[in-house]
């Protein structure tokens, strides 16, 4: 019988951030996961190796954009094998890294899966078939997400792939179909659509990225619309069937006007759900909603005093850094930190090219509550930065509070808007104001002076953009 002052049942972002702040702090810890290291869904097959492939897509994508510049290089070759071994290169240099770290830290990782016996039990299935008590005190729900299956999408075909098999790179289709234009979906559209396939993206909602402001996806969906063969909005595939030859599938929807047509593959992102069904659950008093998330308070705390969950498998987002952030949280908890996870902003990025961010209160949001803000926007086409590297396809902008100019909201579309937000993200958590953004030196020229500007432009004195404030008795017949 091992015990443990600390149990993590999910080797990912949420689970291993934990066990080795948890470990930082002095406690004993036990990390389970199949895996040979940490890494969950992120490392092995989602944030790392998607952004490895696209970050080749942008290579690809800038070679070709250089034509225009005088530059020219001829149409790229790919080698799947070499590119799949980069990939994996990357995840199994990260996975080797969180290894280390482990050992350093002491951590005991047990590479298997956890059952749950009860309220401070678990039965542990090691790789090799046998089981191993764990007795804690406390214990970290980690288990994360896997992709949702739709019945009418759930056909047997290696030529159906989710977001795992499309990152395993089993071959370039001639034509591949995208269900679903949300983050996996424009992620891995863009891989392919560099690799040399003919993309069509299909999504049953009237835009790209529901939920996401407007202006900012229309800057991304216009650049879409170039690389993919087509984007079919208000659509819904009804059926897919496989035939020798591909998938045939069949199109619904208002806007449909080829209703049925075959794809060498189809590759579903429809959503994910949480792996809420972790055995040995009912035999404590931790509950799970209707939608299969784990119920936790601000604290991480499920109903069972000794469990904490954190991660996808309590709620969106379901971004890895939302679960590392809840993972420290619940750890500091359980030392008696009189701490909670209560976060005015999470960024969330989509690294397509453009890349499109956004974190705190967007415009959308404020409009479905009928929040009174202010929005100062500066586009890129006046950055000396984004005209210098010749993208001036972005924008920036700051949603404020009208009265007191606090940023409550940050959107950011453009190259490199992933690591743009993090300013947005840093003003909201410390309050600050458009003033401090108009007041703090940004270095010039560079794409951050667009944070600064948009707040230039809410005082109507942008260098660069001619945005004067009307005076409140204009615009009045
Ligand atoms: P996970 O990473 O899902 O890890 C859970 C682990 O628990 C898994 O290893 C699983 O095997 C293990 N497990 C489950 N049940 C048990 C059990 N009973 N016993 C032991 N172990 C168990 N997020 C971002 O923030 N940025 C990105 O760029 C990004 N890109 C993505 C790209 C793709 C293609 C995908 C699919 C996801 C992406 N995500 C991204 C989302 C991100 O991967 C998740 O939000 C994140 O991994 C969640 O972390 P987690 O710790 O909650 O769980
Ligand atoms: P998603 O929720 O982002 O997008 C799914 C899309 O599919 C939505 O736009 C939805 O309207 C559409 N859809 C649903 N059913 C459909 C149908 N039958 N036909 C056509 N369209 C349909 O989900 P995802 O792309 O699968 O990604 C899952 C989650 O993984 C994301 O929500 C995000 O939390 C995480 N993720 C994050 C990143 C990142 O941070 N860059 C990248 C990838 C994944």
């Amino acid at each position: 019988m091992i015990t443990t002052q600390l149990a993590v049942v999910g080797g990912g972002p949420g689970g291993y951030a934990a066990a080795f702040l948890a470990a930082d702090l002095g406690l004993q810890v036990v990390l389970v996961d199949p895996e040979d290291n940490p890494g969950g869904v992120c490392v092995y097959r989602g944030c790392i190796p998607s952004k490895a492939l696209l970050h080749v897509a942008n290579v690809v994508a800038d070679s070709r954009h250089a034509a225009a510049w005088g530059v020219t290089f001829g149409e790229p070759t790919i080698d799947l094998d070499k590119l799949r071994a980069f990939k994996n290169g990357v995840v199994g240099r990260l996975t080797g890294g969180t290894g280390q770290l482990v050992k350093h830290r002491k951590v005991r990782y047990m590479k298997g899966t956890a059952e749950i016996v009860d309220a401070h039990n678990l039965s542990v299935t090691l790789h090799d078939g046998t089981n191993e008590p764990v007795r804690f005190d406390h214990a970290i729900l980690a288990t994360g997400s896997r992709p949702v299956r739709v019945p009418s999408l759930a056909i047997e075909s290696d030529r159906v792939w989710d977001s795992t098999t499309a990152l395993d790179l089993p071959s370039v289709p001639k034509t591949l179909l995208v269900v679903g234009g949300g983050y996996i979906g424009l992620e891995l559209g863009s891989v392919y659509a560099a690799l040399g396939s003919q993309v069509t993206i299909v999504e049953m909602t009237p835009g790209l990225l529901p939920g996401a402001d407007r202006d900012l996806v229309d800057v991304l969906a216009k650049r879409i619309r170039q690389i993919v063969k087509a984007v079919l909005l208000n659509t819904k595939v009804a059926r897919m069937t496989a035939e020798p030859n591909g998938i045939r599938v069949t199109f619904e929807g208002a806007d449909v006007t080829e209703p049925e047509q075959v794809f060498d593959n189809v590759l579903v992102a429809v959503g994910r759900r949480p792996n809420s069904e972790i055995p040995g659950l009912d035999r404590t008093a931790v509950q799970v909603d209707a939608r299969g998330f784990i119920v936790v308070d601000e604290q991480r705390r499920t109903h069972q005093p000794s469990i904490f969950a954190i991660g996808d498998v309590v709620g969106e987002p379901m971004l890895a850094h939302k679960a590392s952030h809840e993972g420290r949280i619940a750890v500091e908890v359980t030392v008696g930190e009189n701490v909670a996870f209560e976060p005015l902003a999470i960024p969330a990025v989509v690294f397509t090219d453009p890349e499109i961010a956004w974190c705190g209160l967007t415009e959308t949001q404020a409009a479905k509550e009928k929040r009174a803000v202010t929005v100062a926007k500066f586009p890129w086409a006046a950055s000396g930065r984004a005209i210098s590297i010749d993208r001036i396809d972005g924008l920036t902008k700051l949603v404020l509070d009208p009265d007191t100019g606090r940023v409550l909201g940050v959107g950011i579309v453009g190259s490199g808007a992933g690591e743009l937000i993090a300013e947005g993200t840093l003003a909201i958590e410390m309050g600050a104001t458009a003033a401090d953004m108009k007041l703090t030196i940004h270095p010039h020229p560079t794409l951050t002076e667009t944070v600064m500007e948009s707040a230039e432009v809410f005082y109507g004195q942008a260098t660069h953009v001619y945005r004067p404030i009307k005076k409140k008795s204009e615009g009045k017949s």
